[in-house]
Parts: structure tokens; sequence; C-alpha cells
């Protein structure tokens, strides 16, 4: 139903983030919400994909073809609601107060994917789009996102897909709608490291090698180390360490072996191998023999310029009369994975302060207005 068409007081918008707010997905279980999307999407005209895996539900819907191909990307799933007895109504319940539409996904992300939706109905009323528009949909984002957007990437880029822009609906906005759009992340890597030395009795230091002093030099080494300076974009590559043990738990024994976990989040000036070969360039002088098992969980992007971030700007201009600040802090998203892939990329969604809190929310004249910010991206880039 387009926007024009309905008679409920609150708006279509309102009335799709109700119905998947009533769905209790919670992460990494769709509930029905991917079943609910496709039935909007069919009198459209969408081509449907599932590209399911491991339990976690994965849509993939088209209109169109060829150049430009834009994507409308987010989660259905949502994280848990923490003590029920804190929320001031049921996080399942829709429920309206003073203008607020309460309920957990109300920020993080349903409210984005209902207006992308409603977007696609008002700009699609008026006449066929050029290109391709495609909604990719998981239910893992909360979770792992090992089976989410990560996999539908894999799949899609084997299949020779190339997308040129992409819109996140995550809740990117500070304090007013549009305030602010995320055009950029940090990456992520992190190591399991274990120094291995020989275990032995403390009066006997020449028949043992301890792996702490050994290690210690190293990490201090890496403590002490200026990774990148950073750029106007990001701050500079951080170095922290999350875990150290070692030691039998007896006063009297030289450890076998020792284990620190450690974590970067870098910036666009360092690359994860650039990382790693600098850590083991590192080790490589204080410690003869350790194991590192490395986990890269994204990589950072940076949409700086371009169409996308044109038009994104001369939407939210249009709505807000204000230009949006650009940024790059926050946790992590499904944009780690679509950037890489080649796609101009923004997020851009409702205020953020409620997400993943008790008594989640959203303001339901909000709703509308996202909805228009997403319908002026679509038709300055694909109208
Ligand atoms: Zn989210």
């Amino acid at each position: 139903m387009a926007d024009g068409n309905n008679n409920s007081p609150h708006g279509a918008v309102f009335d799709l983030l109700s119905e998947l707010i009533s769905r209790r997905s919670l992460t990494p279980d769709d509930a029905g919400c991917c079943d609910l999307l496709e039935s909007r999407l069919a009198p459209l005209g969408f081509r449907f994909e599932r590209i399911d895996a491991e339990g976690v539900t994965n849509l993939w819907a088209t209109l169109g073809s060829g150049a430009p191909l834009m994507i409308l990307a987010g989660h259905t799933d949502v994280v848990p609601t923490g003590p029920l007895e804190k929320w001031l109504s049921d996080p399942f319940t829709p429920t309206v107060r003073d203008g607020v539409l309460y309920g957990r996904g109300a920020a993080d992300m349903k409210s984005g994917i209902a207006a992308m939706i409603c977007a696609v109905e008002r700009v699609l009323a008026t006449g066929p789009l050029r290109g391709t528009l495609a909604f990719l949909i998981t239910s893992d984002e909360e979770g792992m996102a090992r089976h989410g957007t990560r996999h539908v990437v894999e799949v899609l880029r084997a299949r020779g897909v190339k997308p040129d822009y992409a819109i996140v609906g995550e809740a990117s906005s500070n304090e007013t709608l549009g305030d602010r759009i995320v055009v950029g992340r940090r990456g992520s890597l992190g190591c399991n490291l274990r120094v291995l030395g020989k275990q032995g009795h403390v009066a006997y230091p020449h028949k043992g090698d301890n792996p702490v002093h050994r290690l210690m030099p190293a990490l201090a080494e890496m403590v002490a180390t200026q990774w990148d300076a950073g750029n106007a974009h990001f701050p500079p590559t951080s170095f922290q360490i999350s875990n150290f043990h070692s030691g039998t738990g007896a006063n009297n024994v030289i450890p076998g072996e020792a284990d620190v976990v450690f974590n970067f989040r870098y910036c666009t000036e360092s690359t994860a191998e650039s990382l790693k070969a600098r850590v083991h360039a590192i080790l490589d002088r204080h410690c003869p023999r350790y194991e590192a098992d490395w986990w890269h969980t994204g990589e950072p992007f940076l949409t700086e310029q371009g169409e996308l971030i044109r038009a994104a700007v001369a939407s939210i201009q249009d709505l807000t009369g204000s230009a949006p600040e650009f940024f790059t802090g926050g946790g992590t998203s499904d944009a780690r994975f679509i950037a890489p892939w080649g796609a101009q990329t923004v997020e851009l969604g409702p205020i953020n302060d409620s997400i993943h809190k008790l008594n989640e929310h959203v303001k339901i004249e909000d709703l509308e207005r996202l909805s228009r910010l997403y319908e002026g991206i679509l038709r300055r880039l694909l109208g």
C-alpha cells in the first residue's frame, strides 16, 4: 500500500514497523519478518532468492536489471530484551506513549527496513526506476554475523554481481534525524597468541624457559608502537590487550606457556596484512616459539565522496535544512561486508540513543521523514 493510500493515523511506516516489532526475531531468528517483507515487495514486481545458511534467513530481492545496482540493506534480528520487568511495556508489543513507539528493534533496525520498503512503494508508484534496486536482508547481524550479509556477499560476488551503491538502514542519527551519517568504519583484527616456553622449577631457571619473560618486552613494544597517525576521517589505529593468562597457580613453577588476546581497531592507513607483519617482526625478535591465531572480523571502509554521498546530503538538506556530520566511529555493522565489495556505502537511519537498551524506541514523526530521506536518495540516483 502506498503512503498516500494509507489511512492509519501514524502512517504506513509505523504500521509496517509495528508488524515487524511484533515478530520476536531474537538473533538469529527471523521469525517471519522476511515473509512479511516479501509480501510487500511481490506486488511491486521484485524477484526473490533466499540465500539462507546455518539457520540464518537471508533475503535477496531484486527489481529491474543492469547498472546501477543500488542495495538497501538491513537486518531483521534484534538483541535480547534484558530484564522484562524493567521494560515499561512488552518489548514485542509495539506501544505508543507520547508520540514515541516502543519495542525491541524500533530503532535497531526495523524502522530502517520499514522506511525503506515504504520509500520504494512510493517511488515506484510514480514510475519505473533505472538500473537494479535490491534488498539485502539478513537475520544474523546482531549475533556472530558469519552466515548473514557476509555469506550473501560471498555468493553474489562469486556470480559476478557488482553493486554501485548501498544504504544500510542502521540507526546513524545522533540527536535529530539525519544529523549524522556513517561514511566509514574502522577495521577489526584480533589475535589469540600463545608463547611457548619450558616449564621448570623457579630455583633452576637455566633448566626452564619462561614465556612470560619473553612475552613482556614484545608486548611492551607493541603497546608503545604508533601503528599509524590516522587521517582526516579516522583516529590512529589502536592496539589493546584484552586477556593475559599464564602460570600454574603454584608459586615455584616457571610456566610452560603464556596466552594473550589482543585486538586492533584499525583505520584506512593500515591493513590487516601490514599490522600482522609488524606484530610478527616484533614477536620474532623476542619469542623463539609462538602460535598466533588471527581473526579478522572487518575491513575498514570509507566512502568519502561520490554520487551516493551527494544524494544523501542533498536529501537530508531538503528535509532538515542542514548538512549531516560524516561519522566513522561506533561499533561495526554489515556495511563492513558490503563496502569492500565495491559499493559506495552509507549508513543512514533513526536516532541511535536507545539501541540495544531497555525501552528501545523511535519517534513516530521520524518514521515518515526517514522514509522521505530514502525516497530522495532513490529518486536522485535511480529516477
Ligand atoms: Zn543494527
